[in-house]
């Protein structure tokens, strides 16, 4: 919403009044003298009633901003991805599996590991986004079969990854749920080739992204054709950024986004804090916040991994992890 100041009132009283209400506000400059004439009225998670506004000193009238993102404002709370439902009133939903698809034993090893433990989606890379060029980059086609092949033998659903539009069309026939990584969120034509194949999107946070830059990539999707879009935040680069921590796991846009902006939105500890010992307690943070489910990389041999090793939990680990979430987390039927 944008309120517009009477004339000659001052700024600085009636943003005091908004913030009063607790509302969040930023103000607009007019284009002519700098002055500022407008405040514009973040989304907030109660109700703003516009009689409230125009009851207030010095606000002569209130309009409403067009939505950058109307049609994930449309899709609401809740979406159903090949039956699992997820967010809205739902029971959190666990993902698991490894970081990469590494060979068909260890994939279906780990299926049975998430499926044991209530998972519902067997995640794991056949293409790696790695930092340098001379890390393991993934198996590739190999990788999508033996992933899909362990879901089903284990009734697990499958969420992978395209790194480019050449590639969503044969992820798309493998997947339930097509993810575009972090380093991908900007990436206009791989977001569009996935909302084309009408599948539903996991769209994870770019490490610098803004909530408004982030809701715009998933309306991209939605544009396009994707059957739903889920977010995915996974940490993001912090102001001088702590070698002790990966990333910076942002829980208050998990709750921004649950509470306010009404989203879908699960969370990948894994990636955020990169340490397996600090899982855990964010996993717990996590659904606090409002998490409708959590992304977990496991590995049965953490120490010889192809990828991400430090951050992986042992399957027993993910068990305690799942137990202690008790019926936080829902289980396969
Ligand atoms: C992943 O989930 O496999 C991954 C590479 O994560 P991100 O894109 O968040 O780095
Ligand atoms: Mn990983």
């Amino acid at each position: 919403m944008i309120v517009t100041l009477k004339f000659g009132s001052d700024p600085e009283v009636v943003r005091r009044a908004l913030h009063a209400r607790g509302l969040w506000v930023t103000p607009l400059a007019s284009v002519e003298g700098g002055a500022i004439q407008h405040f514009l009225i973040e989304p907030h998670s109660m109700k703003i009633e516009e009689e409230m506004l125009l009851g207030l000193d010095g606000i002569q009238s209130v309009s409403k901003r067009p939505s950058p993102h109307p049609l994930v404002d449309r899709q609401g709370p809740g979406v159903i991805v090949s039956g699992v439902r997820l967010g809205g009133m739902a029971a959190p939903v666990l993902f698991a599996g490894p970081c990469s698809v590494e060979s068909p034993e260890q994939i279906n090893t780990l299926a049975a590991r998430v499926a044991s433990c209530g998972g519902r989606f067997l995640r794991g890379g056949a293409v790696k986004p790695r930092t340098s060029p001379y890390t393991f980059q993934g198996h590739g086609e190999k990788a999508l079969i033996w992933l899909r092949d362990a879901a089903d033998r284990h009734g697990l659903l499958v969420v992978t990854e395209a790194m480019s539009p050449e590639e969503v069309p044969r992820v798309s026939e493998v997947a339930d749920l097509v993810q575009i990584g972090s380093r991908n969120m900007y990436n206009y034509p791989l977001l569009t080739a996935a909302g084309k194949t009408g599948r539903p999107v996991l769209l994870k946070r770019g490490l610098s992204a803004t909530v408004e830059e982030w809701l715009c990539a998933a309306e991209y999707c939605l544009l396009s054709g994707a059957a739903s879009v889920i977010l995915c935040e996974r940490g993001i680069r912090s102001l001088g950024s702590e070698p002790e921590t990966r990333n910076l796991l942002d829980l208050s846009t998990v709750a921004l986004l649950t509470h306010v902006h009404k989203v879908p939105v699960i969370v990948d500890p894994s990636h955020a804090v990169g340490r397996r010992d600090l899982i855990p307690p964010l996993a717990r943070a996590a659904l606090s916040a409002g998490a409708c489910g959590l992304m977990i990389e496991i590995h049965d041999d953490p120490a010889n991994a192809r990828s991400d090793g430090p951050q992986a939990l042992s399957s027993k680990e993910l068990a305690a992890l799942a137990a202690s979430l008790e019926k936080g987390v829902s289980h396969a039927s």
